[in-house]
């Protein structure tokens, strides 16, 4: 997709004026947020990795902690994957906790590391969007980042009609659009602007567009229909059902250690589903302790969790990725945040 031809930026001296003023607003409104002071390569990384799919205000203690924990690549590297997931339990999506460790491996091993979003792109984790904001901003290459708030400011900005199919087709569709706009001179800065306008101005619903300093270049803020864009399909939902066994035995609580090759959640503990293990019993109707609600991505679970007696023939020994967790030590294993709360709420019940 390319700038339309009617667009006030379209015009070379608009695009410059444009990022004058974005930079200017910037300068001077911009928050405060840690990866902002003192600067680093390394957390530049570590806090783009939290903030996709996670907003600001819940990364903020995390990167705090996460600092102190491991407070460079070396640290992050020698720490084992285990310690490292527990430092990330609850910020969810645990493959970026995995894929910034095997990073941070690679980084300590070069010599020299890479200043191209290109050479960035080929290292574990890290796609378009991560690539475009660490050189951006820590090796000031002209990269444009392309959020979700960079979608719905520039879908203004330009009022986009077309309808895209979801977010990531927004976010590529319009890259080419953010590249044009790009302020040369301090590209990580007019990246950052550009995300800070969408998240602190621009919002979704009920923009500020009579106190935005680029109202005047844009044109759906100037015609008041801000809201209209942008147009994305909305996501079909899937309902589904998921079923789990609540077994307390002898003060301990079954757990069941979702395997390497999971995408999602290898290494967390979660309570077992009835399906996970043959010898596993099976849930009975009169047995369901609670009803939780949760949703990942387009799919809409409804967790069922049943109170359960472990069989007396079943050896967990022959059930590797079953344990019986003293409830006492709950706090030293990782769970997801939905089962660290569910356990908490169901203990303190019982
Ligand atoms: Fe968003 Fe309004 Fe600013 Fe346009 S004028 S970028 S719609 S806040």
């Amino acid at each position: 997709m390319n700038l339309p031809k009617q667009s006030k930026l379209s015009d070379p001296e608009s695009r410059v004026a444009f990022g004058e003023k974005l930079l200017a607003w910037y300068d001077e409104e911009r928050r405060e947020l840690p990866w902002r002071k003192d600067p680093s390569l390394y957390k530049t990384v570590v806090s783009e990795f939290m903030l996709q799919q996670t907003r600001v205000t819940t990364v903020l203690p995390y990167l705090e902690r996460w600092l102190q924990q491991f407070p460079d690549f070396s640290a992050l590297a020698a720490a084992d994957e285990e310690t490292v997931l527990k430092a990330w339990e609850g910020l969810g999506y645990y493959s970026r906790a995995r894929n910034l460790r095997k990073l941070a491996k690679e980084i300590v091993a070069l010599e020299e590391i890479p200043t191209d979003a290109k050479s960035w792109e080929g290292f574990p984790g890290i796609g378009p969007y991560v690539a475009a904001a660490v050189t951006s901003i820590s090796f000031g290459k002209p990269v444009a980042v392309v959020d979700g708030n960079v979608v719905r400011v520039l879908s203004r900005l330009l009022s986009i009609d077309d309808q895209f199919r979801d977010g990531a087709s927004a976010q590529r569709q319009l890259r080419p659009i953010a590249q044009d706009l790009i302020n040369e001179d301090r590209p990580g800065d007019y990246n950052q602007a550009l995300m800070e306008l969408g998240a602190t101005t621009c919002h979704r619903q009920t923009p500020l567009c009579t106190v935005c300093p680029v109202l005047q270049f844009c044109r759906s803020g100037s015609r008041g229909d801000a809201e209209r864009f942008p147009r994305i399909a909305k996501r079909k939902i899937d309902r589904v059902t998921v079923e789990r066994l609540w077994v307390v035995q002898d003060g301990c609580l079954l757990l069941r250690r979702t395997p390497s090759e999971s995408k999602r959640l290898a290494g967390l503990m979660e309570l077992p589903r009835p399906e996970e293990a043959p010898s596993l019993p099976k849930p009975r109707k009169n047995k369901l302790l609670t009803i939780k609600k949760r949703s990942i991505g387009n799919q809409a679970i409804e967790e069922r969790i049943y109170e359960a007696t472990l069989p007396q023939e079943i050896n967990l020994d022959d059930c590797p990725d079953l344990f019986l967790m003293p409830v006492q030590d709950l706090d030293t294993v990782t769970l997801s945040a939905p089962h660290r709360k569910w356990v908490k709420d169901l203990l303190a019940s019982q």
